[in-house]
């Protein structure tokens, strides 16, 4: 896809193999694994993050799968900042094209006190000696600060300008328990822009979880911000209520392009495939209502809807189908639907009725529909056929 050089380029960074992959119920075997991470070259995603290697001999061999197999993005795998995890990433992307390692600490006082018992100074040590190592292995570093949203501002332009120091060129600010607010995240990268030496050297990035349903929004509002790399996952899946979703974080971009004023690589004519993938793999279908690639994201019932899609899609869809990959806008015929709705079905179903045999068929068609919830198009070739048949009738009687 050609990519507007006018406008700067956000990166899409996935992360479905390591935070959607570790969320319950989302488990994909290597093989599995594989498969989406070829659906998400076909998509051009910059960044794949194939999985956390510390954390599992399995995680730590799919990781080394994808490096070795899948060309084109970069591929990150993730460690805390302890030798003994970076060690393990760094060999696991040992035969990748492109490799970056992703070093983390927290960061919010509620992580230090509680869960590191550590004091800020001393997370600081630690993650300036995460970086040091990762750069001993690796030129692409990115540091990442869990629970950034929930950290005072002064603590986290510190540690970014010290991760700056070390050789860090990504700095990632997650939302990790879904906690931010679209303006308040927006002015945490303003601030840091502002305030942190050596920012512009690098490339700021976003990752949000959406526990209060406002993952996409953040992570808009990061890039408003001055974040150029978001983190997302195909579907949205990930920890708890989820993360980012590409699909629509993408769609949201590319349809308010005049607003954002960037863009992506991403090829949006694979996300409709890659979304069905990626549920199939996991065994979790999609959402009937689910934003971009829902079953009904594309769906017209009333008949006022309908009437207009038909003059003209524009009327009621800001996306089209296929802009997605998905063929066909679906204009589903149920009781609330008319008589055009209708005429444009039967002709797409191959068949020609003059106006009288249309109007019976709209007639029985009604009161089928008062019955049952939706018609589908064998519904409506059963009735335009029964209907011939009894014309054929009435002729011979
Ligand atoms: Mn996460």
């Amino acid at each position: 896809m050609a990519i507007d050089s006018d406008k700067d380029r956000v990166l899409i960074f996935d992360t479905t193999l390591r935070d959607g992959e570790q969320a319950p119920g989302y488990s994909m075997t290597r093989e599995e694994k594989l498969q989406v991470a070829r659906a998400l070259v076909e998509l051009r995603v910059d960044v794949i993050e194939a999985g956390f290697p510390a954390s599992s001999r399995s995680d730590w061999e799919s990781v080394q799968t994808i490096g070795r197999e899948v060309h084109g993005p970069i591929i990150c795998a993730m460690a805390r900042c302890l030798r003994e995890d970076i060690v393990l990433a760094a060999e696991a992307l040992q035969d990748a094209d492109r490799a970056r390692l992703q070093v983390f600490v927290p960061s919010s006082s509620i992580h230090l006190q509680y869960k590191m018992r550590m004091a800020e100074a001393e997370i600081i040590r630690r993650a300036v000696e995460g970086i040091c190592i990762a750069r001993e292995f690796c030129e692409d570093v990115q540091f990442g600060l869990e629970d950034a949203s929930r950290t005072h501002c002064e603590f986290l332009a510190q540690i970014a300008e010290r991760a700056i120091e070390a050789g860090a060129s990504t700095i990632n600010l997650a939302d990790t328990v879904g906690y931010a607010v679209p303006e308040e995240f927006s002015d945490l990268f303003r601030y840091l822009r502002k305030n942190v030496r050596g920012i512009d050297k690098v490339r700021l990035a976003a990752h949000c979880h959406n526990d209060l349903g406002m993952a996409v929004a953040n992570s808009l509002a990061a890039v408003s911000g001055g974040a150029r790399h978001i983190e997302c996952t195909i579907n949205g899946i990930g920890e708890r209520a989820g993360n980012c979703s590409l699909e629509e974080v993408v769609m949201a971009l590319r349809t308010r392009a005049e607003f954002f004023n960037v863009c992506t690589g991403i090829d949006p004519t694979h996300l409709y495939a890659t979304s069905y993938l990626v549920a199939n793999v996991t065994g979790v279908p999609i959402p009937r209502n689910k934003a971009v690639v829902g079953e009904n994201a594309f769906s017209h019932e009333s008949g006022i809807h309908q009437h207009a899609v038909l003059q003209h899609p524009s009327t009621y869809e800001i996306l089209r189908p296929e802009d997605i990959g998905r063929p066909h806008s679906n204009l589903v015929l149920g009781k609330h639907s008319g008589r055009h709705a209708l005429r444009e079905r039967v002709k797409k179903l191959g068949f020609e009725l003059d106006e009288f045999a249309l109007n019976r068929v709209f007639k029985t068609f009604k009161t089928l529909a008062e019955g049952k919830k939706e018609l589908s198009d064998s519904d409506i070739e059963a009735l335009v056929v029964s209907e011939n048949h009894s014309r054929v009738e009435g002729l011979r009687e």
